[in-house]
Protein backbone atom coordinates (compact mmCIF):
# COMPACT_ATOMS: atom_id res chain seq x y z
CA UNK A 1 0.00 0.00 0.00
CA UNK A 2 2.91 2.32 0.79
CA UNK A 3 4.30 4.80 -1.36
CA UNK A 4 6.98 5.76 1.27
CA UNK A 5 8.86 4.40 3.84
CA UNK A 6 6.89 5.47 6.91
CA UNK A 7 3.68 4.06 5.16
CA UNK A 8 4.72 0.75 4.49
CA UNK A 9 6.35 0.62 8.03
CA UNK A 10 2.61 2.07 9.59
CA UNK A 11 0.11 0.31 7.09
CA UNK A 12 1.96 -2.99 6.19
CA UNK A 13 3.59 -3.89 9.27
CA UNK A 14 2.24 -2.07 12.14
CA UNK A 15 -1.32 -1.60 11.64
CA UNK A 16 -1.21 -5.76 10.60
CA UNK A 17 -0.08 -6.43 13.94
CA UNK A 18 3.42 -5.95 13.91
CA UNK A 19 4.45 -4.30 17.15
CA UNK A 20 7.76 -5.01 18.24
CA UNK A 21 9.30 -1.28 18.41
CA UNK A 22 12.78 -2.71 17.35
CA UNK A 23 11.41 -4.59 14.86
CA UNK A 24 10.04 -1.58 13.34
CA UNK A 25 12.60 0.89 13.73
CA UNK A 26 14.70 -1.84 11.93
CA UNK A 27 12.50 -1.51 9.11
CA UNK A 28 12.58 2.40 9.06
CA UNK A 29 16.05 1.98 8.99
CA UNK A 30 16.83 -0.42 6.49
CA UNK A 31 15.43 1.33 3.13
CA UNK A 32 13.69 -1.24 1.03
CA UNK A 33 14.52 0.83 -2.14
CA UNK A 34 18.37 0.11 -2.28
CA UNK A 35 17.89 -3.51 -2.43
CA UNK A 36 15.19 -3.53 -5.23
CA UNK A 37 16.47 -3.62 -8.98
CA UNK A 38 16.59 0.32 -10.56
CA UNK A 39 13.59 -0.36 -12.53
CA UNK A 40 11.20 -1.08 -9.63
CA UNK A 41 12.49 1.60 -7.36
CA UNK A 42 8.52 2.67 -7.48
CA UNK A 43 7.11 -0.46 -6.49
CA UNK A 44 10.04 -0.59 -3.56
CA UNK A 45 7.26 -0.05 -0.61
CA UNK A 46 4.99 -2.20 -2.27
CA UNK A 47 4.17 -4.73 0.41
CA UNK A 48 4.70 -7.97 -2.26
CA UNK A 49 7.98 -9.77 -3.71
CA UNK A 50 10.13 -8.02 -6.27
CA UNK A 51 12.10 -10.15 -9.15
CA UNK A 52 15.64 -10.29 -8.55
CA UNK A 53 18.06 -11.89 -11.42
CA UNK A 54 18.16 -15.47 -12.05
CA UNK A 55 14.34 -16.10 -11.03
CA UNK A 56 14.98 -15.28 -7.66
CA UNK A 57 13.29 -12.33 -5.61
CA UNK A 58 13.34 -9.82 -2.79
CA UNK A 59 11.01 -11.20 0.31
CA UNK A 60 7.47 -9.32 1.10
CA UNK A 61 8.04 -6.89 3.73
CA UNK A 62 5.04 -8.47 5.73
CA UNK A 63 6.62 -11.88 5.43
CA UNK A 64 10.16 -11.23 6.42
CA UNK A 65 9.09 -9.56 9.42
CA UNK A 66 6.78 -12.32 10.18
CA UNK A 67 9.67 -14.33 10.06
CA UNK A 68 11.86 -11.65 11.96
CA UNK A 69 9.71 -11.48 14.93
CA UNK A 70 9.70 -15.46 15.49
CA UNK A 71 13.43 -14.87 16.13
CA UNK A 72 12.79 -12.15 18.79
CA UNK A 73 16.45 -10.94 18.85
CA UNK A 74 17.22 -8.94 21.42
CA UNK A 75 20.45 -7.22 20.10
CA UNK A 76 23.32 -10.15 21.34
CA UNK A 77 22.62 -12.81 18.82
CA UNK A 78 25.04 -14.74 16.17
CA UNK A 79 22.80 -15.25 13.32
CA UNK A 80 23.61 -17.09 10.06
CA UNK A 81 20.71 -16.39 7.22
CA UNK A 82 20.49 -18.94 4.36
CA UNK A 83 19.54 -17.15 1.16
CA UNK A 84 21.13 -13.56 0.96
CA UNK A 85 19.61 -12.85 -2.25
CA UNK A 86 18.85 -8.91 -2.00
CA UNK A 87 20.85 -8.41 1.04
CA UNK A 88 17.24 -6.88 2.66
CA UNK A 89 16.53 -9.11 5.43
CA UNK A 90 20.12 -9.30 5.96
CA UNK A 91 20.46 -5.60 6.34
CA UNK A 92 17.41 -6.06 9.00
CA UNK A 93 19.00 -9.07 10.78
CA UNK A 94 22.06 -6.67 10.94
CA UNK A 95 20.06 -4.00 12.81
CA UNK A 96 18.25 -6.43 15.14
CA UNK A 97 21.31 -8.91 16.03
CA UNK A 98 25.24 -8.48 16.74
CA UNK A 99 26.31 -10.15 14.17
CA UNK A 100 25.09 -12.06 10.75
CA UNK A 101 26.46 -15.05 8.81
CA UNK A 102 24.95 -15.08 5.66
CA UNK A 103 25.09 -17.55 2.51
CA UNK A 104 24.13 -17.23 -0.98
CA UNK A 105 24.33 -19.77 -4.04
CA UNK A 106 24.41 -17.61 -6.76
CA UNK A 107 27.58 -15.59 -7.47
CA UNK A 108 26.31 -12.94 -8.93
CA UNK A 109 23.49 -11.88 -6.23
CA UNK A 110 25.62 -12.93 -3.93
CA UNK A 111 29.05 -10.13 -4.28
CA UNK A 112 25.93 -7.51 -5.75
CA UNK A 113 24.77 -8.19 -1.81
CA UNK A 114 28.01 -7.47 0.05
CA UNK A 115 28.53 -4.46 -2.40
CA UNK A 116 25.64 -3.61 -1.28
CA UNK A 117 25.47 -4.01 2.19
CA UNK A 118 29.28 -2.40 2.40
CA UNK A 119 28.37 0.54 1.05
CA UNK A 120 25.32 1.05 3.16
CA UNK A 121 28.21 0.92 6.30
CA UNK A 122 27.19 -2.23 7.62
CA UNK A 123 30.69 -4.00 9.07
CA UNK A 124 28.64 -6.86 11.39
CA UNK A 125 28.07 -8.89 8.27
CA UNK A 126 29.99 -12.08 7.04
CA UNK A 127 29.32 -13.63 3.60
CA UNK A 128 29.64 -16.60 2.23
CA UNK A 129 28.88 -18.13 -1.82
CA UNK A 130 27.98 -21.21 -1.40
CA UNK A 131 25.62 -24.19 -0.69
CA UNK A 132 23.74 -22.82 2.69
CA UNK A 133 21.53 -26.43 3.00
CA UNK A 134 24.57 -27.47 4.82
CA UNK A 135 24.91 -23.98 6.91
CA UNK A 136 27.98 -22.30 8.09
CA UNK A 137 29.72 -25.30 10.31
CA UNK A 138 32.88 -22.52 11.03
CA UNK A 139 30.34 -20.56 12.49
CA UNK A 140 28.89 -22.95 14.76
CA UNK A 141 26.97 -22.74 16.97
CA UNK A 142 24.55 -20.06 16.14
CA UNK A 143 21.69 -18.06 18.51
CA UNK A 144 19.69 -18.00 15.61
CA UNK A 145 19.08 -19.65 11.73
CA UNK A 146 16.57 -18.25 9.58
CA UNK A 147 16.34 -19.97 6.00
CA UNK A 148 14.55 -17.42 3.49
CA UNK A 149 13.81 -20.42 0.70
CA UNK A 150 11.97 -23.39 0.69
CA UNK A 151 13.11 -26.72 1.94
CA UNK A 152 12.02 -30.27 1.38
CA UNK A 153 12.39 -31.11 5.40
CA UNK A 154 14.21 -28.93 7.85
CA UNK A 155 17.75 -29.43 6.61
CA UNK A 156 20.37 -31.53 9.43
CA UNK A 157 23.13 -29.76 9.44
CA UNK A 158 20.70 -26.40 10.74
CA UNK A 159 19.91 -28.11 13.63
CA UNK A 160 23.27 -29.47 14.12
CA UNK A 161 24.80 -25.60 13.66
CA UNK A 162 21.83 -24.33 16.44
CA UNK A 163 23.25 -23.73 19.98
CA UNK A 164 21.46 -24.43 22.97
CA UNK A 165 18.35 -22.33 23.29
CA UNK A 166 18.84 -21.19 19.29
CA UNK A 167 15.78 -20.87 17.49
CA UNK A 168 15.29 -21.56 13.87
CA UNK A 169 12.67 -20.73 11.55
CA UNK A 170 12.69 -22.04 7.84
CA UNK A 171 9.87 -22.36 5.05
CA UNK A 172 8.70 -26.31 4.68
CA UNK A 173 6.70 -28.00 2.24
CA UNK A 174 7.12 -28.15 -1.68
CA UNK A 175 7.93 -25.37 -4.11
CA UNK A 176 4.93 -24.52 -4.48
CA UNK A 177 3.54 -23.75 -0.78
CA UNK A 178 5.01 -24.15 2.54
CA UNK A 179 4.96 -23.69 6.25
CA UNK A 180 6.93 -21.74 7.87
CA UNK A 181 8.66 -23.96 10.83
CA UNK A 182 9.62 -22.46 13.90
CA UNK A 183 12.13 -24.72 16.35
CA UNK A 184 13.89 -24.05 19.27
CA UNK A 185 16.72 -26.27 20.49
CA UNK A 186 16.24 -27.36 24.05
CA UNK A 187 18.56 -29.78 26.22
CA UNK A 188 19.65 -30.99 22.80
CA UNK A 189 16.35 -31.78 21.60
CA UNK A 190 14.81 -29.52 18.62
CA UNK A 191 11.14 -29.02 19.43
CA UNK A 192 9.44 -27.53 16.15
CA UNK A 193 5.88 -26.11 15.70
CA UNK A 194 4.37 -25.10 12.42
CA UNK A 195 3.26 -21.67 12.27
CA UNK A 196 2.00 -19.51 8.92
CA UNK A 197 1.60 -20.32 5.24
CA UNK A 198 4.12 -19.11 2.92
CA UNK A 199 5.85 -19.17 -0.27
CA UNK A 200 9.07 -18.89 -0.75
CA UNK A 201 11.93 -19.67 -3.81
CA UNK A 202 13.33 -23.05 -3.14
CA UNK A 203 16.49 -23.84 -1.47
CA UNK A 204 18.75 -25.86 -3.90
CA UNK A 205 21.53 -27.87 -2.04
CA UNK A 206 22.31 -31.09 -0.84
CA UNK A 207 19.87 -31.20 1.79
CA UNK A 208 17.35 -28.62 -0.12
CA UNK A 209 15.65 -29.34 -3.47
CA UNK A 210 18.22 -31.29 -6.12
CA UNK A 211 16.87 -29.09 -9.15
CA UNK A 212 14.74 -26.47 -10.29
CA UNK A 213 11.61 -27.31 -10.56
CA UNK A 214 10.48 -27.34 -14.05
CA UNK A 215 6.91 -25.56 -13.16
CA UNK A 216 8.82 -22.74 -11.45
CA UNK A 217 11.61 -22.38 -14.14
CA UNK A 218 8.57 -21.93 -16.49
CA UNK A 219 7.06 -19.03 -14.56
CA UNK A 220 9.94 -17.12 -13.32
CA UNK A 221 11.71 -17.28 -16.87
CA UNK A 222 12.22 -13.20 -17.66
N1 LIG B 1 15.75 -12.61 1.89
C1 LIG B 1 16.09 -12.51 0.49
C2 LIG B 1 15.32 -13.58 -0.26
C3 LIG B 1 16.03 -14.07 -1.45
S1 LIG B 1 15.19 -15.38 -2.30
C4 LIG B 1 15.71 -11.12 0.00
O1 LIG B 1 14.82 -10.51 0.60
O2 LIG B 1 16.29 -10.63 -0.95
C5 LIG B 1 16.07 -16.79 -1.73
C6 LIG B 1 17.54 -16.84 -2.04
O3 LIG B 1 18.02 -18.12 -1.62
C7 LIG B 1 17.90 -16.71 -3.50
O4 LIG B 1 18.79 -15.65 -3.68
C8 LIG B 1 18.55 -18.06 -3.84
O5 LIG B 1 19.58 -17.97 -4.80
C9 LIG B 1 19.08 -18.50 -2.49
N2 LIG B 1 19.36 -19.91 -2.35
C10 LIG B 1 18.69 -20.97 -2.88
N3 LIG B 1 19.27 -22.12 -2.51
C11 LIG B 1 20.34 -21.79 -1.72
C12 LIG B 1 21.35 -22.54 -1.05
N4 LIG B 1 21.39 -23.87 -1.07
N5 LIG B 1 22.28 -21.86 -0.34
C13 LIG B 1 22.26 -20.50 -0.29
N6 LIG B 1 21.34 -19.74 -0.92
C14 LIG B 1 20.40 -20.38 -1.62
Amino acid sequence: MGNSLEDMVEFDLRRRGITDARLLAAFGKADRKAFVPALDREKAYEDRPLQLTHGQTVSQPYMVALMLQELKLQGSEKVLEIGTGSGYQTALLAELAKEVWTVERIEFLATTAEDRLLDLGYKNIRYRLGDGSLGWPEGAPYDRIVVSAACPDVPDALVEQLGEGGILAVPVGDPNGQVLVVGVKQSGVFEKRRTIDCMFVPLIGAQGFAHWPEQQQKDRAP
